[in-house]
């Protein structure tokens, strides 16, 4: 029988939700592209509520101990005394979103023996050593696309709300004033602007898609090129190189993974390249950028603002410079874990189980490192070192 490790993050400071907003949310059944939601055998909560705070235990408790696994739930994550460190050495499995990763260092995974299978429930694995999951042998596996239609509205309503001032100008209705010369001394229209994506991937794509409507001219560097039909269609200029296409461009998001090869990829060079005024709307991680280089840029009017919900590391500590620096429209680590997301990667999560248990195969396209090499979507997008 399994031991499993779920660490999640902490419920709401009133407490697990009475009750909702909303009473439903819409069933979506595949994605772009044509890959399907989630298909687990059965699911043991209602779409929509809470499912990624610690009371909430990605709706797995019944299904886990009916098969006679053990399922421990915490947020204590940090440190060696932390409830995450002291049940690891027996743990057959491990979860984490993201959101509140359980850093899965190489250190840690050599005092995991029994340690089989990472999951992460949303996507991005990098909180995991993947070379030292490779050597060891053990799988790692995300509900691929469960959440990056999430990401890239997040993206939009950043691109949005940073260039028409919106937060400043929230706070002026908020605060009884009328200032209107103070909101709309830094907003702008998006219309007509340059707008270039790091990674056309689910997510970059998804952004270029959504922003096609506003009538801005649409750019992307990736690794591989996007079909033709597809650049028609938006009318995509492809860069060679991110530092060509930041160059020309008024907004630039960063869509690709965190790897040793995007690693610091926005340093104090390329950022010094962009245009004055240029604005960035980072939801990828919080790594590929240099961190002080974006406070700086900020703080001299280089960068006319910055956005995103990644920080390094999570949760980011209060003294964060990023949560005082000018112009800035942050959020906690929150885009791809709405309601509507939860309840997608919270039946993957159990997909991804049900197939571990039963020995029948993870969908190629949840898997990251399988059978001591990158696999599937991991061969894909990750690189080992
Ligand atoms: P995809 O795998 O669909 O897309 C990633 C894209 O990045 C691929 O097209 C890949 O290229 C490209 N890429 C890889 N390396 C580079 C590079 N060095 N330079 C440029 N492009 C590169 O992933 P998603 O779109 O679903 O997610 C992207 C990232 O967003 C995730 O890795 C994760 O870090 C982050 N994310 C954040 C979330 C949040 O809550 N904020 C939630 C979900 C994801 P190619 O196909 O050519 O290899």
């Amino acid at each position: 029988m399994a031991k499993v490790l779920c660490v999640l993050y902490d419920d709401p400071i009133g407490g697990h939700p009475a009750s909702y907003p909303r009473d439903t949310i819409p069933t979506i059944s595949g994605y772009p592209g044509g890959q399907t939601a989630p298909t687990p055998q059965g699911i043991d909560f209602t779409p929509g509520e809470m499912l990624g705070s610690v009371s909430g235990e990605l709706g797995l408790r019944r299904f886990l101990e009916e098969r006679g696994h053990t399922l421990v739930v915490t947020s204590d994550k940090e440190g060696p005394d932390s409830v995450f460190d002291r049940e690891l050495p027996d743990a057959d499995i491990v979860i984490s979103q993201p959101f509140w990763p359980a850093y899965l260092t190489a250190e840690r995974m050599e005092r995991a023996a029994n340690l089989k299978l990472v999951v992460t429930a949303g996507i991005g694995s990098d909180h995991t050593d993947l070379s030292a999951a490779i050597g060891k042998g053990v799988s790692v596996a995300e509900v691929t696309y469960s959440n990056s239609i999430s990401v890239a509205e997040h993206v939009v309503m950043m691109i949005l709300s940073l260039v028409r001032n919106y937060l400043p100008s929230n706070q002026v209705a908020r605060e009884g004033g009328w200032a209107i010369a103070d909101c709309s001394q830094r907003a702008y229209d998006v219309e007509g602007m340059q707008v270039g994506t790091v990674a056309a991937g689910r997510i970059g794509l998804a952004v270029l898609r959504r922003m096609h409507p506003f009538d801005v001219g649409l750019h992307y560097f990736d690794r591989h090129r996007l079909p033709a039909e597809v650049e028609r269609e938006l009318n995509l200029t492809f860069h060679g190189s991110v530092a060509s296409m930041v160059g020309v461009c008024d907004v630039v998001t960063i869509n690709c993974p965190l790897h040793p090869e995007t690693e610091n990829l926005f340093d104090e060079r390329l950022i010094a390249s962009m245009k004055r005024g240029a604005y960035i709307v980072n939801t990828a991680r919080g790594k590929i950028v240099d961190r002080d280089a974006i406070v700086r840029a900020l703080e001299s009017g280089h960068l006319a603002g910055y956005a995103g919900d990644v920080w390094y590391p999570q949760p980011a500590p209060a003294d964060h410079p990023w949560r005082t620096m000018p112009n800035h429209g942050m959020t906690p680590h929150t885009s791809g874990t709405t309601l509507s997301a939860q309840a997608r990667y919270a039946a993957g999560t159990r997909e991804i189980l049900e197939a571990f248990f039963d020995g029948t195969p993870i969908r190629e396209e949840y898997l990251i490192v399988d059978g001591g090499k990158l696999a599937g979507a991991g061969a894909h997008s990750y690189s080992a070192k």
